[in-house]
């Protein structure tokens, strides 16, 4: 069985400067059974209604600005699966999560930029499910549980976020060895209650985690952990690092 994935997908550029992270995640993909098919929940897709992506054939959306045009060229044109959207919204509904179907949304950088270096060739159907990021860690939980069964049918259930997310404390030169304590410390807390599977304090992250405002001023990237950790089970680091000075790179799987 597949487990399901939370990918820190670091700044846009990781398309074209893989750093660490490209060949983890190319590694990650290989090892695990081909999916038939990939769930995603990504911190760029922020909506207050539960909503999945029904597009059969979504675009690649540059959703940002002022970096090289290279990255623009960037094109990641795997289908959608409008058949596996219903189904998905019927699981949610079934959960007493009730959400609809969007039949014109486009891929965003959350999900395109990892899935480039894990299958490049585009070929696995993508289904975007929406982040409600006002209703918090709770509602990704109760998501990623609703959705845990598609694991079972060839699905790879991935949360694309960043377990530390504070652009304003970027270090742009800051080399892969220079961490910032405050970003690693609530790294490390994360983690452990992670391994604790604490979720009464995962929960509670903001007030219990040390910097949790500060590595998350806002907390749509690190939501996606959650339903990553509803989704799957025994938790395990995949990858670890930082850039920028502050910007997390963790990967995790819950098998
Ligand atoms: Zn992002």
């Amino acid at each position: 069985m597949l487990p399901s994935l939370f990918i820190s997908h670091g700044s846009p550029m990781l398309a074209l400067e893989p750093g660490n992270s490209g060949p983890a995640l190319a590694r990650l993909a290989a090892q695990l059974p081909r999916p038939q098919a990939i769930v995603i929940v990504s911190a760029h897709w922020e909506s207050d209604e539960l909503l999945v992506s029904s597009n059969p054939q979504p675009r690649t959306w540059h959703d940002f600005g002022g970096f090289p045009p290279a990255l623009y060229q960037v094109q990641y044109p795997a289908p959608g699966n409008p058949q596996l959207a219903t189904h998905v919204a019927d699981l949610l509904g079934a959960a007493h999560l009730p959400a609809r179907l969007d039949s014109q949304r486009p891929s965003d950088h959350g999900v395109w930029v990892p899935l480039s270096l894990m299958y490049p060739q585009a070929d696995i159907p993508v289904v975007q499910v929406s982040l409600p990021s006002r209703q918090g860690p709770a509602l990704q939980t109760r998501v990623g549980r609703a959705l845990a069964s598609l694991r079972e049918e060839g699905v790879l259930l991935i949360g694309s976020g960043s377990i530390t997310h504070n652009l304003r404390d970027l270090d742009w030169q800051a080399g892969p060895d220079s961490i910032e304590p405050w970003a690693k410390a609530f790294r490390d807390w994360m983690v452990e209650q992670l391994a604790a599977d604490d979720e009464a304090s995962l929960h509670d992250y903001r007030r219990q985690a040390p910097h949790a405002v500060r590595s998350h001023p806002s907390d749509e990237h690190l939501l996606p952990l959650y339903f990553a950790r509803g989704a799957g089970g025994r938790f395990s680091v995949a990858h670890t690092g930082f850039t920028m000075g502050s910007l997390g790179m963790d990967i995790y799987r819950f098998d």
